[in-house]
């Protein structure tokens, strides 16, 4: 079975308890410390195996191999690609049987990043999740008051558009908005507004 772990915690000294993103589900699965055993990392792709006992309630996790990609030694990518997974799971951790949308979604990131900027990637993949949950307000209406947009706007947490007068924020380009938010593109946006888009992902997903 494959998995992305989204979240690891340390217990007992060296044992970890290691919860991973499958096709359909979010595992949480016991890894008992073996100084022959691969390193794990937040973020890795692997291939493993489940063992379930009937001593325990929690599932063992075993034949653990990391699935690398191109871009690992890179620091930056892999930094915002640990945020990112960091955000999925605080997005998913509730939830057992998961869509299968979020895993094939990690799969063409992490495709996408050995090619492509890293940010403008993540902020195109996060346009794809609003659509996919029907939480993107293509129609930039306003979430405070519900009347149109008409010229730049304010977005903020999961992109809610406002109006300028009825939220304080950094006024963002209208039309360049739209295109993203029809398009998925970040091709007409600057690095600076980029980064602005993903400093309000960072806040959550
Ligand atoms: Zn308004």
């Amino acid at each position: 079975m494959q998995g992305y772990i989204l979240n690891i915690v340390k217990v007992k000294e060296e044992d970890l308890i290691v919860t991973l993103l499958t096709q359909k589900k979010l595992k949480t699965l016991y890894r008992f410390y073996g100084a022959r055993h691969a390193n794990i990392h937040l973020g890795y792709k692997i291939d493993f195996e489940a063992h379930l006992s009937q001593k325990s309630t929690i599932g063992m996790l075993r034949n653990v191999l990391h699935l690398s990609v191109p871009w690992i030694l890179d620091i930056e990518k892999f930094y915002l690609w640990q945020q990112f997974i960091k955000l999925l799971y605080r997005h998913l951790r509730d939830i057992e049987d998961v869509d299968q949308f979020y895993f094939d979604l990690l799969d063409e990131i992490s495709l996408r990043f050995a090619k492509q900027n890293p940010k403008r990637c993540l902020v195109e993949s996060y346009i794809k999740l609003l659509l996919h949950e029907g939480r993107l307000h293509s129609d930039l209406t306003c979430f405070i008051c519900e009347s149109e947009i008409r010229d730049d706007l304010i977005l903020t947490r999961g992109f809610l558009p406002a109006h300028k007068r009825c939220l304080f924020g950094q006024i963002v380009n209208k039309t360049k908005i739209e295109t993203l938010f029809t398009q998925g593109s970040t091709l007409f946006l600057e690095d600076a507004e980029v980064d602005y888009l993903w400093s309000i992902i960072e806040e959550g997903l």
